[in-house]
């Protein structure tokens, strides 16, 4: 722990990295320096950080709240940008629909944790959908971007929205699909761009921009947005 700013740092030392990173993890600023790294340089880095460091404990406070959910009739939930009211219901097989504008869950009435089965119900269709949804979409966007995609599957990421390794296999996290479409077609684009550079370089930006020119909105919508896309 460093003080003498006015917030708090927790430094983890390790042998592990060879150059400092500095993150969040919610309203804690942790920092992962080499071992051998001398306090008096912790400093200076902190310093030199600190307008970043700032910007984003005040993002991060002026988040609304998110309420966990319940799964219980008239939560909210979304998909591809819009809400559907979830309607949970008795029955002899448990089943998950969208049916027009609602989730239509059914349990069985001796079902003790019926909220956990509706939420797995839940993550399991999302999964599917994503799964789908987001191959159809790399398909059809590497072909205008003339790339080949080696492979497009969905994870449980916790913290990004995809990934392309340089064999070009594509991973996207499932959660992608309760944004809405312009935002999908971003995060596809994003992946695909990295086919032809496999980084964030001014370059890679000049592809994105081609294929999503609305890419700085849909970045920051990711943003501030991330932490209501849950289930
Ligand atoms: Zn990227």
């Amino acid at each position: 722990m460093i003080d003498g700013f006015n917030f708090t740092v927790d430094v983890i030392r390790t042998n592990r990295v060879r150059s400092v990173s500095i993150y969040l993890e919610g309203e804690i600023v942790k920092m992962r320096v080499p071992k051998s790294l001398s306090e008096k340089r912790i400093r200076e880095f902190i310093t030199k950080r600190t307008p970043w460091i700032k910007t984003k404990l005040k993002e991060v406070s002026e988040r609304p709240l998110v309420k966990s959910k319940e799964y219980v009739s008239g939560e909210m939930l979304s998909y591809l940008g819009r809400t559907y009211r979830l309607k949970v219901t008795h029955g002899n097989e448990t089943s998950i629909k969208l049916k027009g504008r609602f989730f239509s869950a059914t349990v069985l009435k001796a079902d003790k944790t019926a909220q956990e089965t509706i939420r797995s119900m839940l993550i399991s269709w999302y999964r599917q959908h994503a799964e789908i949804g987001l191959s159809k979409k790399t398909e059809y966007l590497a072909e205008i971007i003339g790339v080949q995609p080696n492979s497009i599957t969905v994870k449980d990421y916790k913290s990004r929205w995809g990934s392309c390794s340089n064999r070009g296999d594509i991973t996207y996290n499932w959660k992608v699909i309760l944004a809405p479409q312009p935002i999908i077609d971003y995060v596809v684009v994003h992946e695909l761009c990295h086919m032809l550079e496999p980084n964030h370089s001014s370059r890679y930006w000049k592809h994105v921009e081609r294929y999503a020119s609305d890419w700085r909105d849909c970045r920051n919508w990711l943003k501030t947005n991330s932490h209501s896309m849950c289930i």
